[in-house]
């Protein structure tokens, strides 16, 4: 039987993933890129063309290296745990290359159009319009997998802020942010306090003359660097802390965090304590930011009320004079302009079943991977469920029926109503592992711990007590990898490696304990886990 040909939409660590994952289910998949690169947000480009994600030049990924891989390709161990866009990079062209990938990829093709086939109730068949150098190309395809992002589009609220259309100064939305040279000496206003805000507030506070932060409502700040100098995200999303999140009830949770973040400095007396929770908000990591207000570089502000010719007045009624920049971090909205009104979506407001399905498709033969915003990491959710996706397309996997899949939706969005302050960008909130294991159970790829612990109880205390990292995934069941034993029981050695770059006796003492040679082991397997030859 001819192999089921499958579009892929973007070519960004999704898409990769997604190549990767129809190759291993015998799928023929064709990735359509619109730009000259793999990596989509990740590549760094001064000038973007306007379709195209786009980061400033310093982005360093708040997610650390153990948590974000691939499932069955771990990051070289000396790479840094919290990566800069360039390494990032590095790891996805070894990815690529490794699983022999960019052969699948047609660059600077754009997708114009997905339609259904006129047969489509009996073949599932998509026709694909696509458009390189100025020419239209229409395909057929037996599935597609929608990989486009969802930080493309900045959300600019100009109606939110009156006077703005008078202010003197210059505005722009954080996607146009590069790099700090333009801003030596100016008074700026960040405006908003997800991740972009506070990253660039704190990168202008070292060269601007001031850097106002403005926030409606404030937020709690995470830190990357957690206890005994683990990353935050390696340290918290453990299967353990998922249990008692369960037993002791989410406000045990946050009163948790709450203390903790307190104890490292506290909110109130930083201008930055919200109403909500810490789990009511996406998170907004910065170990940098109290250093900038402790040492004034950065003013937390209210919200902007008016904007004058050279003026901002905050809703306390202060006003800050000569302000010469604003940038608007206020984050990204999200369409599908090629699929048409196959997917609608209203103010980040999007049903789809799992945050991946249409429901009301006769056959289940289109899926989006990566729309998701997790209180985690996207990377391997994003490879999960294009894990899962293939084999609904293959028929490996049923979907429930569309009422039961419309029942789902509807919980999850009050689910996520319930907990989340009301705010476009809490629509499509997951949380990681609880996520992660929802899809891997469909894949049958969660593992199983009962059975791990009498089969091989020191893997079933790292893979509780330990970092739920992606290898946990291919332990078992469909994909299962050989290396992904070692990978986990070796996780921790990872982590520390890249920052044991002056070996101090103590280190050295730790480093012989687990046996000698311990670390060039680690190395060499790590070596040969990236060899076809050895473990594939
Ligand atoms: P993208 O990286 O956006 O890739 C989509 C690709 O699709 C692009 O290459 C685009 O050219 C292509 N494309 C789109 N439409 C078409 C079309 N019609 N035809 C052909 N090609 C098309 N997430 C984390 O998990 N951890 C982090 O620390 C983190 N940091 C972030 C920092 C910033 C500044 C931002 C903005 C986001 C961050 N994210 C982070 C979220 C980020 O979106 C993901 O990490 C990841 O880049 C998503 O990958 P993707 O492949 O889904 O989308
Ligand atoms: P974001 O998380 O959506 O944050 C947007 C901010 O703007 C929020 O504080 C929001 O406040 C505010 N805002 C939106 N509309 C507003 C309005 N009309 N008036 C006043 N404030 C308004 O966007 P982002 O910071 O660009 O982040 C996007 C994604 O990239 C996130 O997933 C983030 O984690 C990621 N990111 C990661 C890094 C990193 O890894 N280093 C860096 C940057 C971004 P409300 O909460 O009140 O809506």
């Amino acid at each position: 039987m001819a192999k089921k040909r499958i579009a892929v939409i973007g070519a960004g660590v999704s898409g990769l993933g997604a190549i990767k994952c129809c190759l291993d289910e015998g799928l023929e998949p064709t990735c359509f890129e619109r730009s000259d690169d793999i990596g989509g947000l990740w590549k760094f480009q001064k000038n973007p063309s306007e379709k195209m994600p786009s980061i400033y030049k310093s982005v360093t990924i708040n997610t650390s290296k153990e948590m974000m891989c691939f499932s069955d390709f771990p990051i070289p161990d000396h790479f840094p745990n919290y990566m800069h866009n360039c390494k990032l990079m590095d790891y996805f062209r070894m990815y690529a290359k490794h699983f022999n990938l960019l052969c699948y990829i047609r660059f600077k093709t754009k997708v114009r159009s997905v339609r259904k086939r006129p047969d489509f109730g009996v073949s599932g068949q998509w026709d694909v319009v696509v458009e390189m150098e100025g020419k239209q190309e229409s395909l057929v395809f037996d599935g597609i997998l929608v990989c486009s992002g969802h930080h493309t589009d900045p959300h600019l609220p100009l109606g939110s802020f009156p006077g703005i259309e008078k202010f003197e100064g210059c505005y722009f939305h954080s996607r146009e942010y590069k790099s700090p040279e333009d801003y030596i000496g100016k008074r700026i206003i960040v405006i908003g306090i997800g991740n972009s805000g506070v990253d660039i507030a704190v990168e202008l506070g070292r060269v601007a003359k001031q850097v106002f932060l403005s926030t409606r409502r404030g937020s709690w700040i995470l830190h990357r660097v957690w206890d005994n100098g683990y990353p935050m995200d390696s340290s918290l999303f453990t299967r353990f802390n998922s249990f008692l999140q369960k037993i002791l009830t989410i406000a045990a949770v946050n009163k948790y965090l709450e203390k903790t973040l307190n104890s490292r400095f506290n909110h109130a007396h930083y201008g930055l304590q919200p109403q909500h929770r810490p789990l009511s908000q996406h998170p907004t990591i910065s170990d940098d930011l109290p250093n900038h207000i402790i040492s004034g570089r950065v003013q937390v502000k209210p919200n902007v009320k008016e904007f004058m010719e050279t003026d901002a007045i905050f809703d306390d009624g202060t006003v800050e004079e000569n302000i010469d920049v604003v940038i608007f971090a206020t984050g990204y909205s999200f369409s599908f302009p090629f699929l048409e009104d196959l997917i609608t979506v209203t103010d980040n407001e999007v049903s789809l079943y799992k945050l991946m399905f249409p429901p009301d498709l006769e056959k289940p033969t289109l899926a989006v991977i990566g729309l998701i915003q997790p209180f985690g990491i996207i990377l391997p959710i994003a490879e999960l469920q294009s894990r899962w996706a293939v084999r609904v397309f293959k028929g490996l996997s049923k979907l429930p029926s569309m009422k039961t899949m419309k029942a789902d939706i509807a919980q999850r969005k009050k689910t996520m109503e319930k907990r989340y302050v009301k705010t476009a960008r809490h629509t499509i909130q997951v949380d990681h592992i609880e996520y992660m294991d929802e899809i891997a159970t469909l894949v049958g790829v969660k593992p199983s711990l009962m059975l791990l612990f009498l089969s091989d109880p020191k893997l079933a205390l790292e893979v509780f007590f330990g970092p739920c990292t992606p290898y946990q995934y291919r332990l078992q069941g469909p994909g299962k990898w050989d290396g992904a034993r070692r990978a986990i029981l070796t996780q921790r050695e990872r982590i520390i490696k890249p920052l044991k770059t002056r070996i101090t006796s103590l280190a050295l003492r730790e480093t012989c304990s687990f046996g000698p040679n311990y670390t060039e082991k680690a190395f060499s397997w790590q070596q040969a886990s990236v060899n076809p030859q050895i473990t594939r």
